[in-house]
């Protein structure tokens, strides 16, 4: 599979041969471009601009989109493909357009087939919207019914799907897809890490920016100087990339050095048991925070219950607990289980913690990238 690393920092294109997902809203201020040094991929920014205006009125018309795009292509260079201006399929956005899913589907289909006519020396590709498994089919219908063959496009972005969704949901979802299209290459919009182990296998590609949304909330990596947070960090987003693609393989790198590990071999029975408890209660913590995270971008109970695999009741107790900063309570948890009390339990403590904000946001993910290098070792 095919990985692109979303960034807000466009300038990363002229410095980096990873592949890259960066949106048309980053770039479209820049009147100098970057030269690619690798290749990248374009988001056309539309979950921000639907979520925002509730419509494409204000964003680029299909024109302007696709002669932004030719630049970028002949400016920049090593751009793979640009994606289309879809119509995304979540509640949180259809909810803001007023429209029903179905006319998100049929505009996101006829946005794609428009570019087909207007652009077609241009790869923009097409997409599939829904939010249940038959809408995913029946939008595959919508184009078999234009007369389009997914299964010989380059690519087919499955949208929607990634970012909302319990991850078993996802996958069910996206094999259902690859059963009704044989062939089909797909591209998974803002996947989660979870998602990544759970159903990557069957995607073509995908792209996440889940690295920058945990670095926001995590303190700075050790030796960051000049920024609050590392959510726009080169170094800690290649870190990420090295972990999650190492955890993908099925291999970690084996950390050396003092953190990792060889320090955890290291500690006595209470000690791990001690880490255990703080594990446990710190992925609650990173649990609660985004559950009032998600309410506060407007995602009903009903919602985030269904993303995190809670009862609605529980999730509604979460919201009405109070709200202390996460970084003091961390501090509270570190002090109640002693995890600072020796140099080989706080390494131990911080790589849970890196652990738990750069995976994803459910407690079923943690723990997951155990093993993988120390947030701090791997360097950019
Ligand atoms: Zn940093």
């Amino acid at each position: 599979m095919r990985f692109f690393l979303g960034t807000h920092r466009p300038n990363w294109l002229s410095l980096t041969s990873v592949p890259l997902f960066v949106s048309d809203r980053t770039l479209r201020g820049y009147k100098t471009l970057p030269t690619a040094k690798g290749t990248w991929a374009l988001d056309s920014g539309g979950f921000t601009e639907l979520s925002t205006h509730g419509s494409w009125d204000h964003g680029p018309t299909p024109r302007q989109y696709a002669a932004r795009v030719r630049r970028y292509a002949e400016e920049i260079g090593g751009l793979v493909w640009a994606a289309p201006q879809d119509w995304m399929c979540e509640p949180f956005v259809t909810n803001k357009t007023g429209l029903s899913r179905l006319e998100h589907q049929k505009r996101t289909v006829h946005n794609g087939l428009e570019f087909r006519s207007i652009a077609p020396d241009l790869p923009i590709i097409l997409v599939v919207q829904g939010l249940f498994e038959d809408e995913y089919l029946a939008c595959l219908d919508m184009y078999r019914s234009a007369g389009v063959d997914l299964a010989a496009e380059p690519v087919v972005g499955v949208g929607s799907v990634c970012r909302r969704q319990g991850t078993r949901e996802a996958a069910s979802i996206i094999a259902a897809i690859c059963r009704a299209v044989p062939g089909i290459r797909l591209h998974g919009f803002g996947i989660k890490t979870s998602g990544l182990r759970d159903y990557g296998s069957l995607l073509h590609s995908a792209d996440s920016m889940a690295w920058s949304y945990a670095a926001r909330r995590a303190p700075r990596l050790p030796g960051c100087t000049g920024h609050a947070n590392c959510a726009n960090c080169a170094r800690f987003a290649f870190g990420w990339r090295e972990r999650v693609l190492a955890s993908l393989a099925g291999h970690a790198t084996r950390p050396a050095g003092p953190t990792g590990r060889g320090a955890s071999r290291k500690l006595d029975t209470s000690r791990r048991l001690a880490l255990s408890a703080f594990r446990h209660e710190a992925a609650r913590l990173e649990r609660d925070s985004t559950i009032r995270c998600a309410n506060r971008d407007g995602l009903s109970v009903r919602a985030i219950a269904t993303v995190i695999d809670l009862s609605p009741a529980r999730v509604g107790q979460i919201l009405t607990e109070p709200d202390t900063p996460v970084l003091e309570q961390l501090r509270q948890l570190r002090a109640r289980w002693g995890v600072d009390d020796d140099p080989a339990s706080r390494a131990a403590a911080d790589m849970i913690i890196a652990n738990i904000t750069t995976g994803e946001l459910t407690t079923n993910s943690v723990g997951e990238l155990d093993g993988a290098a120390p947030a701090g070792g791997v360097q950019s």
